[in-house]
């Protein structure tokens, strides 16, 4: 069933440093061979053996729509006759600005880049190049790309991987690093209070989608905000996950948050490699060349990443239908997993929000890290398969949430939902 996957990842493993691009796609967590894709069309992966898969990581949240969306696939094809490149500014640079301006809450001035990665990176240095402070907090298990600073009790394959300390990371870059478990606001407190004075920023993914998908407990946001605002320290909500994926305004529109400095990637590139970090003028106006907080990137504001991202969000803006309908679909099957897995003899959660899930089997609420880790990974891995060779394409980590998108049919959930069961019996 895998004979050309099996094939492909030996074959990589010799030219490639585990045979892949990047960690989490070699499915160590959940063991096997890692499923090499070929194509995909609406909700439908296939891959190099001719098998489909439903999918539900959806490239980790940039196929909201499905994948090969014509009009954004259509958009790159003209866009690319005019060339893939020139180094200069165009005018497409300030259509796409204006576009996230005219949709997400609190961003005067936008700066696209070419991942989630940077976009974190430079907006934590440029929350330390406007207070003039060095160090901020983040929160267990979550991930803000791989950048030194946020590899300090990370999220995603960093926690898939079980690295606590990642080498090559120097101490005196950890040490400006402090974290708290997320949803834990006293941790906070005591974090500001031992280091007054010299906490840039805070950095939070509002709703957690890399140690599964874990919500903000009420409050927890609008504390973290009181705390920014009396301490001086600049509130930076990664919504790189969350961003045009949980509202047109992402989590900021969702659940009424400001952020003073907020970062996107994933649905914002409509799948080619885009990054923005934006905010108030008063502060974005230190980045170069109107400040001196250094940023720059030869391929920031490519025309064909630009076109296929400027025409997502035009469709994602001028449609506002579509966050209701993956929000019911995203119920739906939370609904129906919910049903199969109640009359199965093993403790579970489910956890969501908009169109982000996840399952963990554990028996208590997970609600942050350490609730996180200490589900059942042998039973999830037992599930995975079980749905991998059933044709359903879960993330290959329990650290890790499904993403709905929007070309899933009802009666693809229905067919998740009966496979699921089946699965259940299997693994036992
Ligand atoms: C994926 C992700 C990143 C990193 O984005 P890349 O494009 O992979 O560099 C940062 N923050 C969050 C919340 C993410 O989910």
């Amino acid at each position: 069933m895998y004979e050309k996957s099996k094939q492909l990842f030996e074959r990589a493993q010799k030219s490639i440093p585990g045979g892949v691009n990047s960690p989490v796609r070699a499915f160590k967590s959940v063991g096997g061979t890692p499923v090499f894709m070929t194509n995909a069309k609406g909700a439908y992966l296939y891959d190099a053996d001719g098998n489909k898969y439903i999918d539900y990581i959806a490239s980790w949240g940039p196929m909201i729509l499905g994948h090969a969306y014509e009009p954004v696939v259509k958009a790159i094809q003209e866009k690319a006759l005019g060339s893939t490149s020139f180094g200069a500014p165009t005018a497409l640079e300030i259509e796409m600005a204006e576009l996230i301006i005219s949709m997400v809450p609190n961003v005067d001035m936008i700066r696209m880049v070419s991942s989630g990665t940077e976009a974190c990176m430079s907006a934590l240095r440029l929350a330390r190049g406007y207070t003039g402070k060095n160090k901020f907090i983040k929160f267990e298990g979550h991930y803000h790309g791989h950048a030194d600073s946020f590899l300090v009790k990370a999220g995603s394959g960093v926690a898939t991987f079980n690295i606590q300390t990642v080498p090559g990371v120097t101490a005196g870059v950890a040490n400006d690093t402090l974290t708290a478990p997320y949803n834990n606001i006293d941790a906070v407190k005591k974090l500001v209070a031992e280091n007054k004075n010299e906490i840039a920023a805070v950095i939070v993914e509002p709703v957690a989608g890399n140690m599964g998908c874990i919500l903000p407990a009420p409050g927890f946001l609008e504390a973290l905000r009181t705390i920014c605002d009396e301490e001086n320290i600049v509130f930076i909500l990664d919504e790189v996950m969350t961003g045009f994926r949980l509202a047109a305004g992402g989590a900021q529109q969702k659940l009424n948050i400001r952020a003073d400095l907020v970062t996107y990637g994933k649905v914002i590139g409509g799948g080619m490699p885009v990054g923005a970090f934006g905010g108030k003028v008063a502060i974005m106006q230190h980045i170069a060349p109107l400040g001196n907080v250094y940023q720059a990137g030869t391929l920031s504001g490519n025309p064909i990443a630009m076109i296929a991202g400027f025409t997502m969000l035009t469709e994602l803006k001028s449609n506002p239908s579509i966050y209701t309908e993956l929000e019911e679909k995203t119920i739906y099957l939370k609904n129906g997993l919910d049903e199969v897995l109640k009359a199965w003899a093993q403790p579970y959660v489910i956890n969501q929000f908009g169109s982000m899930i996840s399952i963990h089997f554990s028996n208590h609420a997970v609600t942050d890290f350490a609730t996180a880790a200490s589900a059942n990974n042998d039973l999830f891995k037992k599930y995975f398969h079980a749905m991998l060779k059933r044709g359903v394409y879960l993330p290959p980590s329990a650290f890790e949430s499904w993403f709905l998108n929007n070309a899933l049919t009802y009666t693809d959930l229905d067919e998740t939902i009966r496979k699921t069961k089946e699965s259940l019996q299997e693994i036992g």
